[in-house]
C-alpha cells in the first residue's frame, strides 16, 4: 500500500488484531504485510461489533478494513450474513473479488447481484444462503420485491461508497434495503467525502458510530505527482497522443465528461495507432467487462472512460490518469486521480485545462485546499497562440487560439490576455 507512514506505528502488522490463523495466512497470501491507517484504526472497532462511518475513499484499503473483522464473524453455513451495498457493478465486482481472496481456506461464500446480467446464478446463491453478498441497491431490491431475497439474517451491513450511492439517487432503495434487514445488526458506511446528505445518511442508518477518517477529504495520496495541462481545445487529443508517446505512460486511464467525446477520442487514438477501449453506460455490460480485462490484462493501453466507470475500477498498474475534462466535483477528482499509484506504486494524474474551463479549475483547486502545478507546453498551450478565431457568418468570436490561420486572427483584448496568461498565476 502507498506510503502513510506518519500514521502508522511501525511495530503494527496484522497479528496485532487477534486475527485467525485463516486470515492471516490470506492476509500474507495477498502480500500485505502492514495495515493501512484506515485498517489499523477500523479493524479493532469492526470487530468489536461497533458501528463505524468511515470517510476514506477507494484505495485506501478500506475493503479489508471492513472485511476482515466481518469473516471472523461469519458463521460458514450460516446462511447470508454480510452484506455490502456499492453503487456500481464494477466496484460490486471488486469487493467480492478482495473478500473471496480474504476468506481464502474457509468455505465461505462470496456473490455478487447487479443489474444488466442474468437472474439466474444471483437467483442460485440467494437460494444457496452465500454467508456475503455484495450488491448494487437496484437489483437487491427487484430480488427483495420478489421475494427471494431474504435478508432479515444479515448481521452486517456495509454501505460502500455512500457519497457516490447518494449521487446515483440510492438513497430511497438503500432505506428500503435497510428496513428488510433485522434490527440487531452492525452497519458499517464508507465514504469518500462527507457532503450533508451522506452525513443526513449516516446519522439515521447507524447506531453510536465510530466516525474515523482515513485521510481529510481532499487529500492526496502520496506517490502520485499531480500537474495540469494548458490546452487549446482542438488540440487536447493531440496533447493526449504526445504524452502517450513519453517513456512510462504505459497503462492510460482517461476520463471524458461526455459519452460523444469520449467514443470520438477512442477513434482518434485508434486512427494513431494506439490500442484503446471506451467504456461509458450505453455499452453493454459485458463489453464494459470485457474492455476493463483487456486493460487490466495489459492487452489494451488505453480505457477512456466516462464518469460511470470513475469508483470502483481497481486495475493495478494504471500509470496515468487523464482528465480529459476538468472535473467539475472534488469528490471526482480525487476518485479519479486515486485510481493511480495504488498499492505503493507511484502514478502521475493530468488534467486538461482549456480555457473556458479555467473558472472551474480554480473552484476545483479552491475546494482542495491544494495548487495544482501548471505546465505550458508551448504547442498545445491556448496562451501561446493567443489568437481569436472570428466566424466571418454568424459574426460571433469564440476563443480557439488556432494558429492555422484558416481564420483571420484577432489579439486578444488585454482582460481576456490576463485571464489567459493567468494560467501561470
Ligand atoms: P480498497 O481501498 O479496499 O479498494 O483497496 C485498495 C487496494 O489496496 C487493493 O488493491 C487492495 O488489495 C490493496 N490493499 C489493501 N490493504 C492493503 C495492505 N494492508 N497492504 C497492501 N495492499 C493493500
Amino acid at each position: 500500500m502507498r506510503a502513510q507512514s506518519q500514521d502508522l506505528d511501525d511495530t503494527t502488522d496484522f497479528s496485532a488484531f487477534g486475527l485467525s490463523p485463516t486470515r492471516l495466512d490470506a492476509v500474507a497470501a495477498l502480500g500485505w504485510t502492514r495495515p493501512t491507517p484506515i485498517q489499523e484504526r477500523g479493524i479493532p472497532v469492526v470487530a468489536s461489533g461497533r458501528d463505524v462511518v468511515g470517510i476514506a475513499r477507494t484505495g485506501t484499503g478500506k475493503t479489508g478494513a471492513f472485511m476482515l473483522p466481518a469473516l471472523e464473524r461469519t458463521r460458514e453455513g450460516g446462511g447470508l450474513q454480510v452484506l455490502v451495498l456499492c453503487p456500481t457493478r464494477e466496484l460490486a465486482q471488486q469487493v467480492a473479488e478482495d473478500t473471496r481472496a480474504l476468506a481464502r481456506g474457509t468455505a465461505v461464500r462470496v456473490a455478487t447481484v447487479y443489474g444488466g446480467v442474468g437472474y439466474g446464478p444471483q437467483l442460485e446463491a440467494l437460494a444457496r444462503g452465500d454467508e456475503v453478498v455484495v450488491a448494487t441497491p437496484g437489483r437487491l431490491i427487484d430480488l427483495q420485491n420478489r421475494g427471494r431475497a431474504k435478508l432479515r439474517q444479515v448481521r452486517i451491513l456495509v454501505l460502500d461508497e455512500a457519497d457516490r450511492m447518494l449521487d446515483m439517487g440510492f438513497r430511497p432503495q438503500i432505506e428500503e434495503v435497510a428496513r428488510g434487514l433485522g434490527r440487531d445488526r452492525q452497519t458499517l458506511l464508507f465514504s469518500a467525502t462527507m457532503p450533508n446528505a451522506v452525513h443526513a445518511l449516516a446519522l439515521g442508518m447507524t447506531k453510536d458510530p465510530m466516525w474515523i477518517e482515513a485521510s481529510p477529504p481532499g487529500t492526496m495520496a502520496e506517490g502520485i505527482s499531480e500537474v495540469a495541462y494548458s490546452v487549446r481545445p482542438e488540440r487536447k487529443s493531440d496533447l493526449l497522443a504526445h504524452l502517450l508517446a513519453q517513456p512510462g505512460w504505459d497503462q492510460v486511464l482517461v476520463f471524458s465528461r461526455t459519452k460523444v467525446g469520449a467514443n470520438a477520442l477512442e477513434a482518434r487514438l485508434t486512427k494513431a495507432g494506439i490500442s484503446c477501449d471506451v467504456i461509458h453506460s450505453d455499452r453493454q455490460m459485458s463489453h464494459r467487462t470485457r474492455a476493463i480485462d483487456r486493460f487490466s490484462g495489459g492487452k489494451v493501453r488505453v480505457l477512456v472512460a466516462t464518469d460511470i466507470a470513475q469508483r470502483g475500477l481497481d486495475i493495478e498498474g494504471i500509470s496515468h490518469v487523464v482528465n480529459y475534462d476538468v472535473p467539475l466535483d472534488p469528490g471526482d477528482y480525487v476518485h479519479r486521480i486515486g485510481r493511480t499509484g495504488r498499492a505503493g506504486a507511484t502514478g502521475g494524474a493530468v488534467t486538461f485545462v482549456t480555457a473556458s474551463d479555467l473558472g472551474a479549475f480554480r473552484a476545483l483547486e479552491n475546494q482542495l485546499e491544494r495548487r495544482i502545478e501548471r505546465i505550458r507546453h508551448p504547442e498545445f498551450d491556448f496562451s501561446g497562440g493567443a489568437v481569436v478565431k472570428t466566424k466571418e457568418r454568424s459574426g460571433a468570436r469564440s476563443r480557439s487560439a488556432s494558429r492555422m490561420g484558416r481564420h483571420a486572427g484577432v489579439r486578444l483584448a488585454p482582460e481576456e490576455l490576463a485571464e489567459l496568461l493567468s494560467f501561470d498565476s
